[in-house]
């Protein structure tokens, strides 16, 4: 559960860029690839220089920056940029349709698009109706090592969910979310925002605790992760405050690493989403704390509650 960039991050971050990239690729149906590869032969056997239409812009490292509360809309998708007409080769090797220049590949990729248990019709679900689907679930390797799945708790029409990233030893005893000593530090700031923690509803991405505390691993998240977007179906709150970097990007589908997205509003599915540190996080870093705070100010900035002091 760290927050601190680990050696092997930037590794698996250009990995991660590589496979939404392929990923891409693949939803164009390789289109780009196939014409990089033509039009690239074509000049290696007329002897040409690789034509500078195949140069590729630098691949965005951050996102477009996204406005400030409130947002009317999810801003749209940047627009992809033809390539110059001079840098193009000659039309003999032109194929049709014409490439446009490779685009950046976006930090928020494809929407989700799998099924949400206990959805029916595309109709508001009841969160009853997702824990019966979600059962004595054995669908990951989790199941193995739980005491009690730990589904959520609070205001089934909460105006604000908090999302962490999975339970821990005493929410896994107690089969109840954000217990224990990172939980202890929630409430407490769940309390400086004004709310009580029967107010709000409190969950998380993966529902049964990974072994040792340790980070859940991505066959895990894919699995739980219909559960946490069908409990959001099924509340609808008008904001979701994402704790930890796992929340954050599997909610938003994005890399882009926690300090870089925390502290500025996204969208969720129409509904505001902040991205904050986790309270696990900030037991280790108390010097973060402040920064933390100030994201929920920004939360309470959008409910029209007072800022008073930190608790
Ligand atoms: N950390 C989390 O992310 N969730 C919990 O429920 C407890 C600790």
């Amino acid at each position: 559960m760290s927050e601190a960039p680990h050696p092997s991050q930037a590794l698996s971050e250009v990995l991660e860029d590589l496979r939404r990239h392929l990923l891409w690729q693949q939803e164009e149906g390789g289109r780009f690839l196939q014409v990089d590869a033509r039009v690239a032969a074509e000049a290696r056997a007329a002897g040409l220089p690789r034509p500078a239409a195949l140069a590729r812009p630098p691949v965005a490292s951050k996102p477009a920056p996204a406005p400030q509360a409130p947002l009317p809309a999810a801003p749209p998708p940047p627009p992809r940029a033809a390539a110059p007409q001079a840098e193009r080769p000659p039309a003999s090797r032109v194929l049709t349709p014409a490439p446009p220049a490779l685009i950046e590949v976006p930090a928020q990729t494809r929407p989700y698009a799998g099924p949400l248990p206990g959805v029916v019709d595309g109709e508001r679900p009841l969160l009853d109706d997702i824990r019966r689907e979600l059962g004595d679930c054995r669908r990951c390797k989790l199941c193995t090592g739980r005491k009690n799945i730990v589904f959520g708790s609070g205001n089934p029409r909460a105006e604000l969910v908090f999302v962490g990233e999975g339970p821990g030893e005493t929410e896994d005893q107690q089969g109840v979310p954000f217990v224990g000593a990172a939980g202890q530090l929630l409430t407490k700031m769940i309390e400086a925002m004004g709310y009580r923690r029967d107010d709000i509803y409190i969950c998380n991405v993966v529902k049964c605790r990974p072994p040792g505390n340790r980070n859940p691993e991505p066959d895990e998240v894919a699995a739980c992760e219909p559960f946490l977007r069908a409990q959001l179906k099924s509340i609808q709150p008008k904001a979701i405050v994402a704790l930890g970097k796992f929340a954050a990007q599997t909610l938003l589908r994005d890399t882009t690493p926690i300090t870089r997205l925390r502290g500025t509003w996204r969208q969720y599915e129409g509904i505001q989403l902040m991205p904050t540190f986790h309270p696990a996080y900030l037991l280790r870093q108390p010097a973060e704390k402040r920064k933390a705070w100030e994201d929920l100010q920004q939360v309470m900035k959008f409910f029209g509650k007072p800022s008073g002091q930190r608790g």
